[in-house]
């Protein structure tokens, strides 16, 4: 049966299709997103019940014979069942998926990018609570990885970051920061001081060090509204989940 294939992921997103079928998109180490037909798995049948469920972490034997390659069983190795189970943790890790749904693409594995997605996925599981400044993190992590870092280092223009300058607008069409000296443009990202510096060692750290950083509120605002709006940005669209999870940031 050399069609047959094992591949471990995450459900980024589920979709019913027909009457007794699932679509399930998954992000995995070796094959980035990928996309396989779950055949009858509305209908509960017993080797998928409880298994083929948004965020789950799979071991999974495929067939990819066809087309849209059809499931043939489903092992489960973390449910991250406390994300289902409070609102704030469930939208949040719906939003970090849907990074991974429309970020990423099929046969552009990246164990990094992997690794980071189960590592934040366990994080906001343990800490419902900590939830703005867990996805703060996850942000910058992921756009770092893909190359879209932006640049804080220091004012685009006059080269500095210190607090005479401060505060700071994020140009989501530079991708860098600009003064309130060297800028009195209206409707930028605003961005405090120590944002900025919370940041820049976010993305600096490797990620099993980051839950040592502590955001405030002001900082996982303006963090939150910089990422999202920037994404926006080099997306071209607002991504739905964002409009579910943060219904009251800037459009
Ligand atoms: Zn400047």
């Amino acid at each position: 049966m050399r069609n047959l294939k094992t591949i471990r992921l995450v459900v980024i997103r589920t979709q019913e299709l027909g009457e007794s079928d699932k679509l399930i998109t998954g992000y995995s180490k070796e094959k980035g997103k990928i996309q396989l037909l779950a055949k009858g798995a509305q209908r509960s049948l017993k080797r998928f019940v409880n298994k083929l469920e948004l965020f789950s972490y799979l071991t999974i034997q495929y067939n990819d014979k066809y087309r849209l390659p059809i499931i043939n069983w489903a092992e489960l190795l973390d449910s991250f069942l406390p994300l289902r189970q409070c609102y704030n943790s469930y939208t949040t890790a719906i939003l970090i998926c849907e990074h991974f749904y429309y970020w990423t693409a099929a046969d552009d594995g990246d164990k990094e990018l992997f690794n980071c997605l189960l590592w934040f996925l366990g994080e906001l599981a343990r800490q419902p609570a900590r939830n703005s400044q867990i996805l703060v993190l996850f942000l910058s992590k992921f756009y770092d990885r893909l190359g879209y870092r932006p640049d804080l280092t220091a004012c685009a223009v006059c080269g500095k970051l210190d607090n005479t300058a401060a505060p700071f607008a994020f140009r989501t069409a530079h991708g860098a920061i600009i003064c309130r000296r060297c800028s009195v443009e209206r409707g930028a990202i605003p961005l405090a001081l120590p944002t900025i510096k919370l940041l820049s060692l976010a993305f600096e750290l490797p990620v099993g060090k980051l839950s040592r950083l502590k955001l405030n509120n002001r900082a996982c605002r303006e963090a939150l509204n910089l990422f999202r709006c920037y994404g926006r940005y080099l997306l071209d669209r607002d991504m739905q989940a964002w409009q579910s999870t943060y219904p009251h940031f800037n459009k």
